[in-house]
């Protein structure tokens, strides 16, 4: 990313989405940010292994755009504001489900810890206050991005062998309800491997809740 781009981000003095004028000292305005409503899904998809999952919003350009700040760009705080606009819907979906973990879906490590220095999905979770467990270890693959992928059979590939689970953390697991938490769902071929994963070692039920799902 051009260093001209990242200063124009940083002494922003207007909104990255709508263009006009900025009050406080963030990159996406108020306005904007609020005009992300909650447009549930729940359970559309067949997900095999998944028992259910639950998005917030629909993902068109606007969302598409402000995530693209948030992973690509880095901007932690906007990563936090998401965190900040899901936190009573999540809340209410973990109620209802009451899990024995919520479990953040780890970020590809190549392409978000090392460049910025934090997981935006978890950085999302953390604002929620939720209590979250990191049990899943994505591996040190280098893979095409699953968002280049064609169709459910690619991405189901890419996904293939790219999680483990942390020992420590298998015998509690055992007849266990977990809720993954992600930013995106697409395809459903990563909660699908996560499920399958999990199950593998005696999860019970696993369901899903994602911020985003494209339209
Ligand atoms: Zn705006």
């Amino acid at each position: 990313m051009p260093k001209r781009w990242i200063e124009r981000l940083l002494f922003a003095e207007t909104c990255a989405l709508c263009g006009e004028p900025l009050g406080a000292s963030s990159v996406v305005c108020d306005r904007c940010l609020l005009s992300i409503h909650s447009q549930p899904e729940e359970d559309l998809l067949s997900i095999p292994y998944l028992d259910g999952y639950k998005t917030f919003t629909r993902y068109g350009g606007r969302e598409k755009r402000l995530l693209h700040l948030v992973k690509f760009e880095g901007l932690k705080h906007l990563a936090r504001e998401l965190g900040r606009l899901i936190s009573s819907h999540l809340r209410a979906y973990v109620e209802r489900l009451s899990p024995s973990a919520v479990v953040p879906v780890p970020t590809n490590p190549f392409r978000y810890w090392f460049l910025r220095g934090f997981d935006p999905v978890e950085e999302m979770l953390k604002e929620t206050g939720i209590p979250y467990q990191r049990l899943i270890k994505r591996r040190w693959l280098w893979r095409k991005p699953l968002s280049k992928a064609k169709g459910v059979d690619e991405r189901r590939r890419l996904v293939r062998g790219a999680f483990t689970l942390k020992e420590k953390y298998i015998p509690r697991l055992s007849r266990a309800r977990i809720l993954l938490f992600d930013d995106v769902l697409t395809s459903g071929a990563t909660a699908s491997e996560l499920a399958y994963i999990l199950k593998s070692v005696g999860v019970e039920e696993v369901y899903l809740f994602a911020v985003f799902r494209p339209r």
